[in-house]
């Protein structure tokens, strides 16, 4: 049998999340206090996040111990399996080695309840009653909301309007878990009816949704909030993938010279590459570690390396990020997890420090490469998912053109089957290609009053 099933035990299960920071020649900057522009000591953050993950957000502990609970219920779908993806090599005529993590395997479809459970579980331990948050696709709030069922949490998410309208899937998903879920922008909070008095179709984006849920959370002693991505102790929670996945290609005899992730706030992205990275860093290896983001939102490949909001009406703490500006509204493309003006403040200090690379692609090429994958592997990936399906296709073809072929390693971050009104826009010759002129990013980047990093 050609061996295309990599997978672990439960026991395997990894008992530390990677923190790397600790290993990073340059550290990321602080955040700063929105209106004092100042940097923000932690405690600054208590009103929004329970203790353990504002520790976790600045610590510089290599690694950090899973609480026991957590891994025992990590273990109802991880470790999550690999696969050698022979079929795509085959349809894509490649001598290339391709390999996936998937992270569809969960009960939400994508890799978020590898944080959700752990952002959950500590909001538990020091008391919080509800969470709130936002969400872009309806992954992320469908994550939480399975999360905060488990520990007897409420939850209450502000969902993108145009992909409440786009998944409404997604949305009585998230209230099976339990939880409520409103269109953003909402009349349920100022910065949304701020939105609406401006422009009343705004299709929504996660920098608004992100205003209401912050707001909503700020308002209550008993209401914490809770990012998806972005932030240093969501990307440590993900960094489980890649150590599941570090285990998988050893047991496979093999080491990626590539690997890829789509890219929305970079916590995928930094889940599967970052313990690869960690052999670049410290002991001189040369892994070409690769962002996938789309060409209509491209912060990494066209944005500028500033400080900027997290959210659209400067209430978040600022950021050092590569950004297109926080007003950015991205085009309504169908893989609605990406559509993020900014970046995560480690994610962006590596690509500044270029020790990670980013490339864009367009939306048909994404369909394209997804309904390939889907027709050799067999899986529907989620159309974030697409992006770096479509760059290991295009790391591929460059492979074989110059005769070399490589080993590539990819996210598989979420399955795609909550997500069929995209395939059949695509299938109906609906899905057109955003770019953004030069003038657009020009006139974007100018826009940016915030400050410069260091
Ligand atoms: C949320 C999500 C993304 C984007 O978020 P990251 O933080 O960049 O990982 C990508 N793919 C899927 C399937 C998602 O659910």
């Amino acid at each position: 049998m050609s061996e295309r099933k990599i997978t672990l035990s439960e026991k395997e299960i990894p008992e530390r999340w990677y923190n790397i920071v600790a290993d990073m020649p340059n550290k990321p900057r602080p955040p700063l206090h929105p209106g004092t522009k100042e940097p923000i000591s932690p405690d600054m953050l208590a009103p929004l996040f329970p203790q353990a993950l504002i520790e976790q957000e600045v610590t510089t502990e290599k690694w950090v111990g899973i609480p026991e609970e957590v891994r025992d219920f990590y273990s109802l779908w991880r470790p999550t399996p690999m696969f050698r993806a022979r079929e795509f090599e085959k349809a894509l005529g490649t001598n290339c080695r391709i390999y996936y993590k998937y992270e569809g395997v969960s009960p939400a479809g994508s890799h978020k309840p590898n944080t959700a459970i752990p952002q959950a579980y500590y909001n538990k331990q020091e008391g919080t009653k509800r969470i709130t948050t936002e969400t872009g696709a309806g992954q992320w709030g469908s994550a939480l909301s399975f999360a905060c069922h488990h520990f007897g949490l409420e939850c209450e998410v502000y969902m993108v309007k145009i992909s409440f309208n786009q998944k409404p899937y997604r949305k009585l998903l998230m209230n099976t878990w339990g939880a409520k879920v409103f269109a953003s922008p909402s009349t349920e909070t100022e910065a949304g009816r701020g939105i609406l008095a401006k422009d009343p179709d705004s299709p929504g984006s996660l920098g608004i949704a992100i205003s209401e849920a912050v707001e909503r959370a700020a308002q209550r002693d008993d209401t914490k909030y809770a990012l998806g991505s972005v932030l240093n102790h969501v990307l440590m929670h993900q960094t489980i993938i890649g150590l599941e996945a570090e285990k998988q290609m050893e047991i496979a005899g093999d080491l990626p010279d590539i690997v890829i992730a789509p890219f929305g706030g970079g916590s995928n992205f930094a889940g599967l590459t970052f313990p690869f990275l960690r052999h670049n860093l410290t002991e001189g290896k040369n892994i070409r570690c690769i962002a996938a983001e789309p060409a209509s939102c491209p912060k990494l490949t066209r944005g500028v390396f500033r400080y900027d909001f997290g959210d659209t009406v400067g209430m978040t703490p600022l950021i050092p990020m590569f950004t297109l500006g926080h007003n950015f509204v991205p085009s309504p493309i169908h893989a609605g997890g990406l559509r993020y003006h900014g970046a995560g403040a480690i994610v962006s200090q590596l690509l500044h420090d270029k020790l990670i690379e980013a490339q864009s692609v367009p939306q048909l090429e994404c369909f394209e490469a997804g309904v390939k994958f889907t027709g050799s592997e067999g899986i529907l990936p989620a159309p974030e998912a697409t992006h770096g399906i479509a760059i290991a296709a295009r790391e591929a073809r460059a492979a074989d053109l110059a005769g070399t072929p490589k080993t590539i390693l990819f996210n598989l971050c979420g399955h795609g089957y909550l997500d069929m009104a995209a395939y059949q826009s695509y299938f109906d010759g609906k899905i057109i290609d955003h770019e953004l002129s030069a003038e657009e990013v020009q006139a974007l980047i100018d826009q940016i009053d915030t400050p410069p990093v260091g």
